[in-house]
């Protein structure tokens, strides 16, 4: 039983009283937010633009960017919107190490995934360096808390990131494609794993939408039936 399946299997109240995962205060009643830091998670509707699932005021639409340029992936699932909370939850999660703290983000996360219950869930890797400094990706870390809760299973060296990038917040779009051009890499047996299936690329943000549309079109190359983008948070105003 590997550290991860040790901790995935504790019971769940095994250390009560809980803390909120947003503010630390002790709760008093089950969940994992005080009302506070519940309030201000963003929760988006299920409803959005047709291609990336952006939140639009009418059902039906596709967003001014999508149009202009269309994503290669089919949506973006997110469980809520980048924000104070959701932005510190994340990073304490990664800097921080609060390995606990998937299993809060993939509570949220598992019922945008319920759609498509045979769905696989390949995690967005990082690169090997990034990996041994970090000790650990968070993607997978999420993609194994989703995989415990709603028995969807995890491919977690399906995709391999061969090329460290820079970092693509402050790039133009066509700079980003060109940064993570040949990044990506699929696993050897890729094509058989993959042929017809629904997949969900699982990350912790979502921002520029460069990397997953470099992984999305990979996958979709080697035969996945659809590939959308299931993760924790997503920034809102980036058009690009
Ligand atoms: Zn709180
Ligand atoms: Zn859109």
């Amino acid at each position: 039983m590997g550290w991860f399946d040790r901790w995935a299997s504790l019971p769940l109240d095994f250390a009560l009283p809980r803390h909120c995962a947003g503010c630390g205060d002790i709760l008093e009643r089950q969940g994992f937010f005080c009302a506070s830091c519940w309030q201000q998670l963003d929760h988006l509707p299920d409803t959005g633009c047709t291609l990336c699932t952006t939140p639009m005021d009418l059902p039906g639409m596709i967003c001014a960017p999508c149009l202009s340029a269309p994503p290669e992936h089919d949506g973006v699932l997110a469980a809520v919107a980048y924000g104070d909370v959701s932005r510190d939850l994340a990073l304490r999660l990664k800097y921080g190490r609060k390995l606990g703290l998937a299993r809060v983000m993939a509570q949220l996360m598992a019922s945008r995934a319920a759609a498509f219950p045979e769905a696989l869930l390949v995690p967005v890797p990082l690169h090997r360096w990034r990996l041994w400094s970090r000790g650990f990706n968070q993607a997978l870390v999420i993609a194994r808390a989703i995989e415990a809760q709603t028995g969807q299973s995890v491919s977690p060296d399906m995709l391999r990131r061969q090329k460290r990038t820079a970092p693509l917040g402050h790039l133009t779009p066509n700079a980003r494609r060109k940064e993570v051009a040949g990044a990506f890499a699929l696993a050897a047996g890729a094509r058989q794993q993959l042929s017809g299936r629904h997949v969900f690329l699982v990350d912790d943000v979502y921002t520029t939408g460069a990397t997953t549309n470099a992984c999305a079109r990979l996958l979709k190359k080697a035969g996945a039936a659809s590939v959308r983008v299931l993760c924790w948070s997503r920034a809102l105003r980036d058009k690009s």
